[in-house]
């Protein structure tokens, strides 16, 4: 077995310093990374599907999805890279518990938020005030750390002719949620679909999210909480309509 090295810790040698860093792409930074983790190179053809799956981007499912027994096996290893014996009693069956656990963390990989946003109700009755539905619990994971931010998430917009059940703004919030995310991008996903799906006259999404990664490692902030928002249309223009979905969300019980 060859010893682990870490890759950081290694002076570039003369064939990576001949390369210019910027020029190799991100599969080819992984596949070296790879090699010089595990002593092995990566084989193109594995390579390639990371190619692949990097251009798909995120919400598409990977083209060569991993099995049951892979996922479990690669959980044994991180078990025993953290100074656990995996075969252990207490440990033998978690391998499959974390799996079955990830089936359900990131079902969002499976939900499509745009198709359970259409089935909309066109007859409104010329209803065209806000809805607001806020303090939607929120659970992701950070892609940079793989650990939980725990949060809420305040959505509102401005029907133009559709509206659409208020358990589904629930659900497009879980559907992106489920799923290794960054919180910039989790609070553009949901309004972007809602504009794209009603076609409002605006959108607005708050989440205000604790992330483990900066509570319980790193800096250590607890309670620290880290809000983004999206303003579409109205709420983007108009500070008045702005105003108006602040305060609805800023009247919520304390917690
Ligand atoms: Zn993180």
């Amino acid at each position: 077995m060859k010893r682990r090295v870490n890759p950081r810790s290694t002076s570039p040698g003369p064939s990576a310093r001949a390369r210019e860093p910027r020029e190799a792409s991100a599969a080819e930074f992984h596949a070296e990374a790879h090699e010089a983790e595990c002593g092995v190179p990566l084989a193109p053809a594995r390579i390639a599907r990371l190619v692949v799956r990097r251009g798909l981007g995120q919400g598409s499912p990977a083209p060569s999805r991993p099995s049951r027994a892979e996922a479990e096996a690669a959980v044994r290893t991180l078990l025993a890279w953290a100074g656990e014996d995996p075969t252990r009693e207490g440990l033998v069956e978690t391998p499959a518990r974390v799996a079955r656990a990830y089936e359900e963390l990131f079902a969002g990989y499976a939900m499509d938020p745009e198709a359970i946003l259409a089935k909309t109700f066109h007859e409104v009755e010329g209803y065209d005030e806000m809805v607001t539905v806020r303090d939607i619990r929120l659970e992701s994971h950070c892609e940079h750390h793989m650990v939980p931010f725990i949060g809420w998430a305040h959505v509102a917009y401005l029907p133009r002719q559709r509206v659409v059940g208020l358990s589904k703004i629930a659900r497009v919030v879980e559907a992106f949620a489920k799923r290794f995310q960054v919180q910039e991008r989790l609070t553009v996903q949901i309004a972007d679909a809602i504009d794209r799906v009603l076609a409002p006259r605006g959108v607005a999404v708050i989440v205000e999210a604790e992330h483990f990664c900066m509570t319980t490692r790193g800096i250590r902030k607890p309670g620290a909480l880290t809000v983004t928002s999206r303003m579409l249309g109205a709420f983007r223009d108009d500070a008045s309509t702005r105003r108006e979905f602040l305060a609805m969300i800023g009247q919520r019980s304390s917690r």
